[in-house]
């Protein structure tokens, strides 16, 4: 199948040649022909699979070239970076039609506010938004979506995730009742499937394979003892042949004294978090993008949205705690067919999540050696796929702090 057997307008078409989109994904193959032919969709794909050009590119196509700027679709999106990264994509795509969009987020001081409320009064097709700031728009009557055709909801599961189903309740029921609604999710959920009963009609159901990360990827675990991990980063960092590396930490706290320590050691490195100012972290973002910054450390809000093309080496500082987080971690490398490698750092208490994680992707991760002058690597019970538990009985002593080579004895 080729983008040809959708005859998309010709602006459309340019803009996808200007992209260099050369063959449908997966995902677009199966949802394309659908959402042309005006059926609601309910679609589970994970971010990495091209599905943001699923749904754009047909919305763009119905929309058609030279539109009235009447808002015609709405796209609701969990965060920021999400919202602006479907923008750009919105950008390019239809850059040689008269289609216009504007992104509406939270965050930023008033001055983004007022900016957001200005671009509303232009000519706009297109609406991009995280739920609460849409709502502060709708409710005080500066955004008008009484002509809406196409509501997209987009990683609808995360936005359930973070208590935004209220938000999305009252906002449908500023849109008229006769529309076209995309629900697009990487998880499938039951309170999904309710959402979709509540806001869908008659949907088409797309499913691509959930759970199995893109085939490109290289992943391999280390096993360790928690002070061996950044000594590990560190050697990774300066002796693999990565050029643009993202770490995730489960939570903010590690990700700062990661950071530290990885400062101390002259790797250029910038954590990425919610305590910082919005414009911050989208100069961190454009630096890393840019790849002016070789390496960035985030918790798994990172792991959602962020698309960064030739990201080589993603680093899992610790094993995620939902098993659909680490293939969302491990997503933001070997994008569109590339390849990539993702490491995962194990110790003791990681080694249930290990286990959630290889029973998700259906396969055993392959375990590297460590690198002899961290010291002694701990040593796993023999994985038994029928033992239940998997229990650490390993050598319990620290690693000599120093340089002793694997199996080699103190005395020595
Ligand atoms: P997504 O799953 O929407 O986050 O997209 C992942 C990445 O794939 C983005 O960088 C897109 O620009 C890119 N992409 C989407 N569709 C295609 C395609 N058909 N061919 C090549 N790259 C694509």
């Amino acid at each position: 199948m080729t983008f040809n057997d959708f005859n998309f307008n010709e602006q459309l078409s340019e803009g996808l040649d200007s992209m260099g989109y050369k063959n449908p994904t997966v995902i677009q193959q199966m949802a394309i022909p659908v959402i042309l032919e005006g059926k609601d969709i309910i679609a589970c794909a994970q971010t990495g699979t091209g599905k943001t050009a699923s749904y754009l590119l047909p919305v763009l196509n119905l929309i058609g070239p030279t539109p009235n700027h009447q808002i015609s679709t709405l796209i609701l999106a969990p965060t920021r970076e999400l919202a602006q990264q479907i923008d750009q994509q919105v950008e390019g795509l239809a850059y040689f039609t008269e289609i216009s969009s504007v992104a509406i987020f939270g965050g930023g001081d008033g001055m983004a506010y007022e900016n957001q409320k200005r671009g509303l009064q232009n000519k706009v097709d297109i609406v991009i938004a995280t739920p609460g700031r849409l709502i502060a728009f709708l409710s005080s009557g500066a955004l008008k979506l009484n002509q809406l055709k196409y509501l997209v909801l987009d990683e609808a599961d995360r936005m359930l995730d973070m208590g935004f189903q209220e938000d999305i309740m009252r906002i449908i029921s500023y849109l008229p009742a006769k529309r076209q609604t995309l629900l697009f999710s990487a998880t499938m959920p039951p309170k999904i499937r309710q959402l979709a009963k509540s806001i869908l009609h008659d949907p088409e159901q797309v499913n691509i394979a959930i759970s199995q990360p893109a085939e490109g990827i290289n992943q391999q675990i280390y096993k360790v003892y928690d002070e061996q991990k950044t000594k590990l980063i560190v050697h990774l960092l300066k002796n693999g042949p990565y050029t643009s590396t993202i770490i995730f930490a489960s939570t903010k706290e590690k990700v700062k004294a990661l950071y530290k320590e990885l400062k101390s050691t002259q790797i250029n490195a910038k954590a990425f978090h919610s305590d910082m100012k919005q414009n911050e972290r989208e100069e961190i973002l454009l630096e890393f993008k840019n790849k002016q910054l070789p390496v960035i450390i985030g918790t798994d809000a990172l792991s959602r949205g962020i698309d960064v093309e030739g990201i080589d080496l993603v680093i899992n500082y610790d094993a995620p705690p939902d098993p659909e987080d680490y293939i969302h971690r491990i997503g933001r490398t070997a994008r569109a067919a590339t390849t990539g490698t993702a490491i995962t750092l194990i110790n003791e208490r990681d080694q249930r999540k290990l286990k959630n994680i290889e029973e998700l992707i259906d396969k055993p991760i392959a375990e590297s050696v460590l690198p002899p002058e961290l010291g002694e690597a701990p040593v796993f019970k023999a994985h038994n796929p029928n033992d239940k538990k998997r229990r650490w009985t390993g050598n319990k002593k620290r690693p000599n702090k120093g340089s002793r080579p694997q199996g080699q004895s103190k005395a020595n």
